[in-house]
């Protein structure tokens, strides 16, 4: 008996001093920060922001043609707007809507950048027209923000990208490297024309960049449990999306006489269970980035857990969703109350998480639900994105400018569960990476693409002196 009692001590011993180690031995991986000027940004760049919102380019559906009037109009603001930037850089339209410039570097050795948004933005809900302080087309200015529909999404970085090469030409700056300058025009119904259209025609010529830069990652304020300070999400990868239908079809029947499987039945058994039988959490890249640069940020027992992921990585993945989720989005059947009907159907949407496929989780759904039902793939389909390494001269220098231009955040990598543009840049990039320094807190996050889009004036100004200092601190 005292053997067994002195073993297991051991034993805990061991696992204690096995716990301890890693946490002591989790260090903070952030770089220090260099100091920098102060830039100096005149109030002229609030109305420029504020009269790019009221080009109404919106992106209302995949098949949808461009609103000509509204890009073009917009075109013409930013030549109006940026003149050094026009006479400087050259300036190629891709499928008429699409912009890509080009600054050309002085030394042809050295690979060129791209820095990326869009010009499109999502139409906004008739009834919730209301909640807006101000029309979200308006352009708004107030005391302390800049309102309107795109200001987080997405035209507050591409104004503050073409603020800062205005302001970089101004002072003579000529890059050493040749930095392209990627506007896509359909963002937001998947890119396919624009962003798509853009990486093509790179390829094409054979330009291959050491980094892009898209948005897709935040400054987060208070939202991750235990860090006090902002954290900024630099994100490696996009999670893969992909819906499937759920098809059943029956004879029918009267509803007096119910069948034993009856049409609406057999498919809401299906739901439920791909919601009961969710695919796994897993530790995969670049989720393992994050378990190391968030960890060592957190308070002690935090900081134990996440420094051993052997013992306790099933929890902190739930938290992170680090799985392909499951979304039942639309279900559709029946005609009238006292019929049974033929056909029912519902449509699956499943966040694909990197490792994983389209076709591996049209599997999982095959095995999963009953083999009477049909399954087919709906929609607009697209696998996880590769994962970018943290190794690279890219992220040092992205990692050193946040750190230098906020000295206060801490810098995260991780992965996005949307999707962006930036996806379709592996192919002519060494890396793709996913961060403007938009302040997002627990109330904004439901701006984006929701009710009353704003941006303060104080971040406006943030993100053009982090798109100066980088472009500056790559050459
Ligand atoms: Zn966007």
């Amino acid at each position: 008996m005292k053997k067994i009692i002195i073993s297991l001590l051991a034993i805990l011993i061991v696992i204690a001093g096995i716990l301890l180690f890693n946490t002591f031995s989790l260090t903070s991986k952030q770089v220090a920060p260099e100091s920098l000027e102060k830039l100096n940004i005149p109030e002229t760049v609030f109305q420029n922001l504020s009269r790019a919102i009221q080009y109404r380019t919106i992106s209302f559906s995949e098949d949808a043609i461009p609103d000509s009037t509204a890009f073009h109009g917009f075109h013409q603001f930013l030549a109006d707007t940026f003149p050094l930037v026009h006479e400087n850089l050259s300036l190629e339209k891709i499928n008429e809507y699409s912009l890509l410039y080009k600054w050309e570097g002085s030394d042809a050795s050295k690979k060129p950048i791209i820095l990326m948004s869009h010009q499109d933005v999502v139409p906004v809900d008739q009834p919730t027209l209301k909640d807006w302080e101000a029309g979200p087309f308006e352009g708004k200015i107030t005391d302390t923000h800049i309102i309107g529909r795109g200001t987080l999404d997405d035209k507050g970085s591409l104004m503050a990208l073409m603020e800062s090469v205005e302001k970089l030409l101004s002072e003579s700056f000529t890059p050493s490297r040749t930095i392209y300058l990627a506007f896509g025009h359909d963002e937001e119904v998947g890119g396919p024309k624009g962003a798509a259209k853009i990486a093509a025609y790179l390829k094409e010529k054979g330009i291959h960049a050491a980094m892009t830069l898209d948005e897709g990652g935040f400054l987060a304020e208070s939202m991750i449990p235990g860090i006090e300070k902002d954290v900024a999400m630099v994100n490696l990868a996009e999670k893969g999306f992909a819906s499937f239908r759920l098809i059943v079809e029956t004879r029918g029947g009267h509803s007096s006489a119910p069948p034993r499987e009856n049409t609406i039945g057999m498919l809401a058994q299906a739901i439920v269970d791909l919601e009961n039988n969710q695919l796994p959490y897993k530790l995969v890249e670049p989720i393992n980035y994050q378990f190391k640069y968030m960890g060592a940020e957190l308070p002690f027992l935090k900081k134990l857990a996440f420094a051993n992921p052997w013992l306790f990585k099933s929890t902190i993945l739930k938290g992170l969703n680090a799985h392909t989720t499951t979304a039942p989005t639309i279900i559709e059947g029946g005609v009238k109350n006292n019929v049974i009907p033929t056909v029912a159907e519902a449509t699956i949407n499943f966040r694909i998480l990197p490792g994983e496929t389209i076709e591996s989780v049209k599997q999982h759904v095959e095995n999963t639900v009953s083999d009477k039902i049909k399954v087919e793939a709906a929609g607009f389909l697209t696998n996880p994105s590769p994962v970018s390494g943290i190794d690279s001269e890219g992220f040092r220098i992205l990692e050193k400018t946040i750190r230098s231009v906020f000295p206060e955040v801490v810098v995260v990598p991780g992965l996005i569960g949307g999707g962006t543009d930036a996806r379709y840049f592996y192919d002519v990039s060494d890396d793709v990476y996913r961060f403007y320094p938009i302040r997002l807190g627990p109330e904004s996050m439901s701006m984006f693409h929701g009710i009353d889009e704003k941006i303060s004036k104080e971040n406006y100004k943030e993100i053009i002196e982090f798109t100066y200092h980088l472009i500056r601190k790559f050459n």
